[in-house]
């Protein structure tokens, strides 16, 4: 009998492992994810179809980008640029094997074993593993489920892997679509979108709500879209796919936009409406654990499931999607398993959006603050008016640090603009602490570095920024 059992090895899964046998815990993991050959292949979406190869295209697409239109700027004339597609897909995969070797490494050196084949939980703490026409069933004092997610699919564009695809397809074009076409202008939209219209693709994003991003605060929000239609990605809102029809060449889509029906022909279509949690075949009828009315596992506040001993963390669990807050819970699980009494702190959970530039986020937003009656205090500073966003020619977007007007306590920070990404981390750490905006305006920041920013955002939430002009002293 096993301390801890975990089905799925993605970044909850694989983090809470490591964390559990840090801890002097026995513990094995399950994972059903392999690769042509049959070896087992941990890391999850993350890893295999989701943050790191989105990220490797993203890199790549925007060097593409920049030397086929920025480097002239700077004096470089390298001449006309050519993409081999082939040679960049290579790459995105060669980042991804390595890192999903890593695991195994890490495994190895922290005594976790490895289990191939699908996890099923049976009733007291019994797990059945299936693996080929083999099943074995083993027992552990504790179990966490860390089964992720998949993409969800909508009647009226049905993936079909060749044209109608989504994330995992859309990370796998052998060439670039001329027109390509996506229903949904979430995350992975903006992120895909991006990297396609950065290789010469001509992109349509069809979405659904009316308002663009409406997680993003409302001003820098704007400011997103604005550039965002800039760099070419034509953002439809408020539109409504009825049907897409796939051919060998094409998909044709039909969709209502302001009461008007509209039909436009793609290369390939990206379905990225959202994802849903992932419980297929997971529990038995007397598993006992409790799902709600999407299919999400139900857990309490330190992710136990309504069954003692029964864990659940990471993307089949409420809260947003996101790798980071899935290992954090697994860490919290493995942490509370071994008699500690960590917790996850779910008002900081930091969101970023890796488009170019970056829109990263935590805390609340200004929306947030006034439908809650809060008195805050806000102060904004332009990449426009920082010295070193100029000379890196990455000037567009800015911070906005939000404060308590009475403690000063910071109660969001949002950014739109260059390494925004990083910057919001820093801002973050300084949330952790309960610090104030005058905590960052006090602080020394290295000049010239884009951080600047954050500290004159900081600075003008209390009406002294140095490098634009304050509203009132
Ligand atoms: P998953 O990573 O989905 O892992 C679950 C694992 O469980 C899988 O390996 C699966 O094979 C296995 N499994 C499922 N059922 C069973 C079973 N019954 N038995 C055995 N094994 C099973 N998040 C970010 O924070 N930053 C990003 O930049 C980012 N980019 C993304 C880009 C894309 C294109 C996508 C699709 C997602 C992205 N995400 C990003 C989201 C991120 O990938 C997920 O939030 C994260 O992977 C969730 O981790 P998880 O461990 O909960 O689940
Ligand atoms: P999302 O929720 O970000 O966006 C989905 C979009 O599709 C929404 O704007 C929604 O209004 C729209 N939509 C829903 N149904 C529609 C329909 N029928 N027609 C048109 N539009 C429709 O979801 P996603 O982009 O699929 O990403 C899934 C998850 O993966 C997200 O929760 C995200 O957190 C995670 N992710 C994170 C990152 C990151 O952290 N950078 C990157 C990629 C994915």
């Amino acid at each position: 009998m096993y301390d801890v059992v975990i089905i799925g090895g993605g970044p909850a899964g694989y983090v809470s492992a490591i964390r559990c046998a840090q801890l002097g815990l026995s513990v094995a993991c399950i994972e059903s994810m392999s690769d042509q050959e049959g070896n087992q292949r941990f890391g999850g979406t993350c890893l295999n179809v989701g943050c790191i190869p989105s990220k490797a295209l993203l890199d790549s697409s925007q060097r593409f980008y920049e030397a086929n239109n920025e480097l002239s700027k700077h004096g470089i004339d390298t001449g006309k640029v050519n993409l081999d597609i082939s040679a960049m897909m290579k790459r995105k995969d060669k980042v991804v094997d390595q890192l999903v070797g890593g695991i195994g490494g890490l495994f190895k050196a922290n005594k976790v074993i490895p289990i191939q084949g699908h996890g099923k939980l049976l009733s007291s703490k019994k797990v059945e593993v299936a693996n080929g026409n083999s099943t074995e069933i083993i027992e552990a004092k504790n179990i966490i489920l860390a089964t992720g997610s998949k993409p969800i699919e909508i009647s009226s564009a049905k993936f079909n892997d060749t044209n109608i695809v989504n994330s995992t397809g859309a990370l796998e074009f052998s060439a670039v679509p001329e027109k390509l076409g996506i229903i949904g202008a979430g995350v992975i939209g903006l992120e895909l979108g991006s990297v396609w219209a950065r290789l010469g693709s001509e992109v349509t994003m069809l979405e659904a709500m009316p308002d663009f991003l409406p997680m993003l605060d409302k001003k820098i929000g704007k400011e997103v879209f604005k550039e965002f239609t800039k760099q070419g990605l034509k953002i439809k809102l408020g539109c409504k796919v009825t049907k897409a029809t796939s051919s060998k060449a094409n998909v044709n889509v039909e969709y209502d936009e302001d009461g008007t029906s509209t039909d436009e022909v793609f290369d390939k279509l990206i379905v990225c409406v959202g994802r849903a949690p992932n419980t297929e075949n997971l529990l038995s009828d007397d598993s006992g654990v409790d799902i709600d009315d999407k299919g999400f596992i139900k857990v309490d506040d330190y992710c136990m499931t309504s069954i003692p001993g029964v864990w659940a963390v990471g993307d089949v669990v409420r809260g947003p999607m996101l790798a980071h807050k899935g290992s954090e819970e697994g860490v919290m699980v493995a942490e509370r398993i071994a008699g500690k009494h960590t917790a996850v702190n779910y008002d900081l959970v930091p969101s970023v959006i890796y488009t170019h530039p970056e829109v990263a986020w935590v805390g609340k937003n200004e929306e947030e603050l006034k439908a809650e009656g809060v008195e805050y205090k806000s102060g904004s500073f332009p990449f426009s008016a920082s010295g070193r966003a100029l000379a890196t020619d990455e000037s567009v977007g800015s911070v906005k640090v939000l404060a308590d007007k009475v403690t000063d306590t910071i109660l969001g920070i949002h950014i739109f603009g260059p390494s925004a990404a990083e910057l919001v981390q820093q801002g973050l750490i300084a949330m952790e602490f309960g610090s104030s905006s005058e905590d960052i305006g006090l602080t020394m920041f290295s000049h010239p570095t884009v951080s600047e920013a954050l500290h004159e955002a900081a600075l003008a939430a209390n009406n002294h920024a140095i490098h634009i002009g304050n509203r009132k002293r």
